[in-house]
């Protein structure tokens, strides 16, 4: 009698006799206990020595059962322990893979190190900027101190008349400047008034600034002073309106230039060298 269960499978059900109807299963029990034994036998090398002793008594003791044995089930058993050794590889990688991602890649520590990674990410922006606005705030330092360092006429417009020199038999350690009484007079750098007033000797209205840079400038027979003593200026700032005080035989500005505060030197070359051509 047929049994529709077994139609289709490798060994047709229609040439079976009746006899060993039973045989099937059972050669199919033995392909899968081996199978498995397979498998067994691959974590087997994992244990210890009495573990795998037991595993092999295990496999011992099936193989003594006798059953009737299946050669396809056979033939793929023994294919599977001849590749037992992939078998076995692969199960320590996936063994090995869990002991590593439970130490080092596991979620907890991905997101310490993205956190650690944003850390330093910000800290590095954060240090940028910084150094962006110290670099940003020390050029205007630069801007605002070359500002302050520069050299400007005294006079917006003016003619050149006695220059640094002897006249008469007496050193005029200074040069003239034409120009009509009135005209403004400036600073000719960032500095101090170290003397505004009256000056009995011949200079007249008199205007001295020492500069950043230690030199010291006289101005003089102002017709009015517009700073004092003690003041700061800085470079082209209005000091006094010029005139023909004291001795003076024209509307003039008398510059002299005093080198750290000594002795005067000719005026003309000297505010070249400083960007100032009269
Ligand atoms: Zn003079």
């Amino acid at each position: 009698m047929r049994n529709a269960t077994y139609t289709g499978r490798h060994r047709p059900a229609a040439q079976t006799p009746r006899g060993r109807r039973y045989v099937v299963p059972v050669a199919l029990l033995s392909a899968t206990v081996a199978g498995g034994l397979v498998i067994r036998e691959a974590r087997a090398g994992e244990l210890g020595p009495a573990a795998a002793g037991a595993m092999s008594n295990a496999s011992t003791s099936v193989d003594a059962v006798g059953l009737p044995a299946d050669p396809d089930a056979v033939s793929a058993a023994t294919a599977a322990r001849a590749g037992g050794g992939t078998s076995r590889d692969t199960s320590r990688e996936a063994l090995a893979g869990v002991d590593t991602a439970g130490s080092t890649s596991g979620p907890s520590s991905v997101e310490a190190a993205t956190a650690r990674a944003r850390a330093d990410e910000k800290a590095r922006a954060a240090a940028k900027a910084e150094k962006q606005k110290a670099a940003k705030a020390q050029a205007a330092r630069d801007n605002a101190v070359k500002a302050a360092h520069r050299w400007v006429s005294p006079l917006a417009s003016y003619t050149l008349t006695s220059g640094y020199g002897f006249r008469w038999g007496k050193l005029h350690p200074a040069q003239d400047l034409a120009t009509p009484v009135g005209s403004r007079v400036h600073s000719l750098s960032s500095g101090t008034v170290i003397f505004a007033g009256w000056d009995s000797t011949g200079f007249g209205n008199l205007v001295r600034i020492q500069y950043w840079d230690g030199t010291v400038s006289f101005m003089a027979h102002n017709s009015r002073l517009v700073v004092s003593v003690g003041q700061t200026v800085a470079p082209g700032q209005l000091v006094s309106y010029s005139g023909n005080t004291g001795h003076s035989t024209g509307p003039h500005v008398h510059l002299e230039i005093h080198p750290s505060g000594g002795e005067a030197v000719p005026p003309m070359p000297w505010l070249a060298n400083h960007g100032i051509r009269l």
